[in-house]
This record gives structure tokens, C-alpha cells and sequence, in this order.
């Protein structure tokens, strides 16, 4: 007998088909379909969504579960755990494992773990090899081995030769590549946004320029070569700015934003938690204000968690040697929430667009929608609700979140992958 969903009385909030009601949702086999007959009602397992937004399943293009090589921190199936507790059902895996994904092997054992997954997990492969920066990676070879597209995240290509031609390659292959704007020359040894709050703690800065110059080479290299670039975890205004003008050129450029990026500024680092450190680092409130403008003028695509997990003893240490990151999954969608519905007033299903279709749209993954046909891939949860989230008790293996112990609005209750409950009630099913 085929498997019949019936979500029932929740706010569908679909911006792919611009449904926003109160109403149902069902799904026969883990495929959305618009009705079921009343007999099939009947017989189907039903989730009670009163009160709460049923929204499409929540995806983040960019997160990292490193497998293989570093699992005492994740590994695919704990990040999948994590993914289903933030209402993510759709994620993307970077390539800085240990070795790198470079390969057709390594994508062949992440493949393997991925189908275990509790949520739908696409790799991305290397750009170079070994992310060195210095000799191509097999585009094609990788592509036909399941990678969604490709990028050295973590490492920047410092040479615009090397990187004309890696876009120039990824293109022949119909493969976007993600990247990481850093010019090395300006952040060697860098922990923190260069300005004042650097030259008050003492820490070595890492300037918002180094971002810019690579925002603008790859704008520009996009332009002329036509290839598709997306520019990961966009921190300044000004790259903002230039993103803008890219977009209004019809530069094939499209952009993310971290929750962490949209919610906190340099001034967390005032007490040395290196749970605040990352890369790039947390700006000025101007860099703040830039990206929520940009998320709400769609010159920003989409919302990327850049979930980083590092082990205690790893991030426990003096704030120079702790490592960049970190866990966004479990917490991104009240984060979201918070800074883009609280405080900056945007509709709630202009941020689930952030969060689903045009997080998909991007690398043409199907996900971001309940139109009929599409996979059942559902996040239920009440925009609301008050919690108070605990690292210490989340899904993932690390415990490294800036949220640890605060209090947050906008839980999720139930996620379901392919028309089957994978979380609820705060439980991994
Ligand atoms: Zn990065
Ligand atoms: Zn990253």
C-alpha cells in the first residue's frame, strides 16, 4: 500500500508557488500531491499542525560535516542530525575534509555515508587538488561522481590566472563554483575585523578589503567568461555594494549570508570567546546593516549556515591558536527569525525563501518547494515558540555555537525528508 502524509491546519508558507494559507499539505510515496481522497485520508499518517508554519524543508548549501578525516568533531550522519533538528532537509557539504574531496574516491565513500544520512546530503568537490591552488582538480571526473559543484572553501585561488581558468573548466562541465573571497597577502595571521575593536584587544586584524579585492575579481572574472561564480559568506558592505552592481550588469554572480553575520558584530570579541572566531570574522554594525539590506533587496541569494564544528579542546584554546567557526544548523532558523522578521521586518516568507527555494535554485537542487511532485520535505515549526538552546544537548558532535545558553524565538517541531518524520519533539526519530 502506498505511504499517505497528511499535514494538517498549519500556515503553508510555499514562496515557490506563493501559497501562504491555513491549510493542508500531502504527500502519497514522499512525493507532495495536491489532495487525498478520503479513504486515503483515512490511512494516512497524519501530523497535526495547528498553530505552527509548515514551510518546504530548510536547505543550506554550505556546512561542514568533515568526513572523512576529521570525525571526532562530525561526521555525516551527526550533521545530518543536526541538519533535521534545525528543520534542514537539503544540505551541501564542503570539500575541506582530510584528505580533501578531490577525488572520484573520497566522493564515492562521502556518497556512501550520505545515503545513510538523516537528511539529504549533495558534496561538493575540490576546485584544485588538495585545495592547493596550484593544478586543477578532474571537473569532469568529479561531476560525474555526484558533486554539485565545486570549491576550495577555507583556501582561496590566490592567482587570477589559476582561477580564470578553474571557472573557465567548471563552466565546460555546467558546474557553479563556490568561493571563499580572501586575498591571503592582506589577513596573514589575521583573527578578527582590522579597525578599532582589533587595536583595543590587541588582536591581529583582517580587513574587509581582503574580501572586496576578491569579490571584485571574481564579479569581474564572471563577466568575462560567463561563468556562474557564488560568493560564500559575504561579511563587508562593500562587497555588498559590488554585488549589487554586478547583479544590475546581469553578471552571473549570486551570494550568501551567515546567521552569524546578520545577528552579531566585532564587539562579541570583547571577551576573548573564541566561539565568536571565524572566517571571515564578524564585522562593524555598517557591515551588519549592509547585509540585511542586501538579503531584503535580493542582492544576497541566500542564507548559508557555514556550519564549522570543532571539538572542545580544540576551540578551548588562547583566542590567536583556535581554530575559525562555528555550528549554525541548530539554530539558524531563529537566528534568522530574530534579526530578519524581528528587527529588520521582513515578511516570514520572504526569509523561508532565503532558506529553501533560492538556497536551491542556486546549485539546481530539487528542493525549496511543495508544489505537487516535488519530494516531500517538510519543516513544521512554530515562528514563535521561546527555548532556550543548550550546545551541550544538540545533535551535533561539537559544541562550538554563540548561542549556547541564550534564549531564542521560532522552534522547529517536525521535519520530514521524503514524506517521513525524521525529527520531532526535539528527538531524532
Ligand atoms: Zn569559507
Ligand atoms: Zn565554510
Amino acid at each position: 500500500m502506498p505511504a499517505f502524509l497528511w499535514i494538517k491546519n498549519g500556515r503553508v508558507i510555499d514562496p515557490a508557488t506563493k501559497r501562504d494559507a491555513v491549510g493542508d499539505v500531502f504527500a502519497v510515496d514522499g512525493k507532495i500531491v495536491d489532495r487525498l481522497g478520503p479513504a486515503d485520508r483515512k490511512r494516512a499518517k497524519v501530523v497535526d499542525a495547528k498553530g505552527l508554519v509548515v514551510a518546504p524543508g530548510l536547505v543550506d548549501i554550505h556546512v561542514h560535516f568533515r568526513e572523512p578525516g576529521q570525525t571526532h568533531k562530525e561526521n555525516i550522519l551527526t550533521g545530518s542530525r543536526a541538519a533535521a533538528a534545525g528543520g534542514f532537509t537539503t544540505v551541501v557539504c564542503m570539500p575541506n575534509t582530510s584528505p580533501p574531496i578531490d577525488n572520484a574516491g573520497t566522493l564515492q565513500l562521502v556518497n556512501a555515508a550520505a545515503a545513510k544520512a538523516a537528511v539529504r546530503v549533495y558534496p561538493t568537490a575540490c576546485l584544485t587538488v588538495g585545495m592547493k591552488g596550484q593544478q586543477l582538480a578532474p571537473h569532469g571526473t568529479l561531476k560525474n561522481n555526484g558533486a554539485v559543484a565545486l570549491t576550495d572553501d577555507g583556501l582561496c585561488i590566490q592567482s587570477n590566472e589559476l582561477m580564470r581558468r578553474a571557472v573557465e573548466y567548471a563552466k565546460m562541465f555546467d558546474l557553479p563554483v563556490l568561493d571563499h573571497c580572501q586575498d591571503d597577502s592582506l589577513t596573514d595571521k589575521a583573527v578578527m575585523n582590522e579597525g578599532n575593536v582589533s587595536t583595543r584587544l590587541g588582536l591581529k586584524g583582517w580587513p574587509h578589503a581582503a574580501e572586496d579585492i576578491i569579490v571584485a575579481r571574481n564579479i569581474i572574472l564572471s563577466h568575462y567568461t560567463g561563468a556562474h561564480i557564488h560568493l560564500q559568506h559575504i561579511s563587508s558592505a562593500l562587497s555588498v555594494e559590488l554585488i549589487r552592481r554586478a547583479k544590475k550588469d546581469g553578471t552571473r554572480i549570486t551570494a550568501e549570508a551567515t546567521p552569524h553575520h546578520l545577528a552579531l558584530t566585532e564587539e562579541a570579541l570583547a571577551s576573548y570567546d573564541t566561539n565568536f572566531k571565524m572566517n571571515p570574522p564578524l564585522r562593524t554594525e555598517a557591515d551588519r546593516q549592509a547585509i540585511i539590506a542586501g538579503l531584503k533587496d535580493g542582492t544576497l541569494d541566500c542564507i548559508g549556515t557555514d556550519h564549522a564544528p570543532h571539538s572542545p579542546d580544540e576551540k578551548d584554546r588562547e583566542f590567536d591558536y583556535a581554530p575559525n567557526g562555528i555550528l549554525g544548523l541548530e539554530t539558524a532558523l531563529p537566528v534568522c527569525l530574530k534579526i530578519l522578521v524581528g528587527e529588520a521586518r521582513c515578511k516570514l516568507p520572504h526569509v523561508i525563501d532565503l532558506m529553501t527555494r533560492r538556497a536551491a535554485d542556486i546549485l539546481r537542487l530539487p528542493a525549496g518547494t511543495l508544489a505537487p511532485g516535488a519530494n516531500a520535505d517538510v519543516c513544521v515549526f512554530d515562528p514563535t515558540e521561546q527555548w532556550t538552546y543548550d550546545a551541550t544537548k544538540g545533535q551535533s558532535k561539537s559544541r562550538n555555537s554563540p548561542w549556547h545558553g541564550q534564549r531564542l524565538t521560532g522552534r522547529v517541531h517536525t521535519t520530514l525528508v521524503g514524506g517521513k518524520v525524521v525529527f520531532a519533539n526535539g528527538k531524532i526519530v
